[in-house]
């Protein structure tokens, strides 16, 4: 399909750094395409950014028929762009669509979409360390009706902000508060679906926990408030002695981009890893024992972080202060991101 291009007649003026917060600024450009159930997809286009106009019947503003994805660009040494694993993305954006009765979006739509838009509005690519340019591709339901069903008309687009590093390597660590209140997935949800009602319901917890003194939520299961899940938004991994472990994709993860390539970057290093449940009285325990290394967080914004207490239940459990392998896994993550350790498995697409 070929897209076609209006470019923006006037420019924005570019940030130039310090001014930089998540989502503050955004591009020239909006990739977009539509999608009407006896077409299917039609009309990609790059277009000056603006505002999306919408009915206001549209499904997605009323029931959150609504699936988003988010990736980075990098500035490699020769001075390109690459994306970090656009396609892991773009199947994950379809794996959302199916649990929220959306359409499925060809994956080269998705990618020739992105390329187009980050071929135009390059130049935003911030240059101070750390920062790097946000791709924030979205889908909308926007049949206008307010019959619960299957949106029979779409919107896809992507949009381009540059942002800040989440963390920064040497900040202390992530507090986490666990409470049998909050929990992200029950037996029945779509907490695997990047999907808006999974964030508007995290607002009220992760404030609560910031009230409390805490950074973010640890997640537990909905159904028994008893094995953890995730961290505020990212994926969790637990270092004990033996092994690491993080909770399998049992429907209530989010299958994490970050958490795949952290998986295989420590089977590479020949390091024990499991896919397994852990209930958090017996993590509070082996913390308590001194069984526990690390605990780190990974998410695209992440990187890696780790984790400096988790309380639980009134109590208090500390991490050791030294992660060692958080920062190895971050140190490599981030040099093949950055084009400087070699990418052995063809992670990075070059614009
Ligand atoms: C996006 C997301 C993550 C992290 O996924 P990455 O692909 O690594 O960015 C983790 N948990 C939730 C709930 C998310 O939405």
């Amino acid at each position: 399909m070929t897209i076609s291009v209006t470019r923006a007649t006037a420019l924005k003026a570019k940030p130039d750094g310090s001014d930089i917060g998540f989502g503050t600024h955004t591009t020239d450009h909006l990739f977009l395409a539509d999608y009407r159930a006896d077409t299917g997809w039609i009309n990609p286009r790059v277009e000056p950014y603006q505002g999306v106009r919408l009915d206001p019947t549209a499904l997605a503003l009323h029931y959150g028929c609504s699936i988003f994805e988010g990736l980075k660009m990098f500035r490699q040494p020769d001075g390109r762009l690459a994306i970090f694993r656009p396609l892991t993305n773009a199947e994950r954006l379809n794996h959302s669509a199916r649990l929220m009765a959306l359409p499925d979006l060809p994956t080269d739509l998705f990618l020739d979409g992105l390329l187009a838009l980050v071929r135009m509005d390059e130049a935003w690519t911030p240059t101070h360390a750390g920062y790097t340019l946000y791709a924030r591709p979205v889908m909308l339901g926007i049949e206008p009706t307010l019959g619960v069903q299957r949106p029979k008309q779409c919107l896809f687009y992507i949009l381009l902000t540059p942002t800040p590093p989440y963390y920064r390597k040497g900040q202390r660590g992530f507090r986490l508060l666990a409470d049998r209140r909050f929990a992200r997935g029950g037996p029945y949800s779509v907490a695997a679906a990047k999907t808006a009602g999974n964030y508007g319901k995290m607002v009220l917890p992760i404030e609560e926990a910031r009230r409390l003194g805490f950074d973010t939520v640890l997640w537990l299961d909905g159904r028994q408030q008893r094995f953890i899940e995730e961290a505020g938004i990212t994926n969790i991994f637990v270092v004990y002695r033996d092994c690491i472990v993080t909770p399998p994709l049992n429907g209530r993860i989010l299958p994490g981009v970050t958490r795949d390539s952290t998986l295989t970057l420590l089977r590479e290093r020949g390091l024990p890893v499991q896919e397994a449940e852990t209930p958090i009285d017996a993590l509070c325990a082996a913390i308590k024992a001194g069984d526990v290394r690390e605990v780190f967080l990974t998410g695209t914004a992440t990187v890696v972080a780790p984790v400096s207490s988790i309380s639980f239940e009134g109590r208090d459990h500390v991490l050791p202060s030294q992660t060692p392998l958080a920062a190895a896994i971050y140190d490599t993550l981030t040099g093949i991101q950055a084009g400087v350790l070699p990418d052995k498995y063809g992670w990075l697409h070059h614009v």
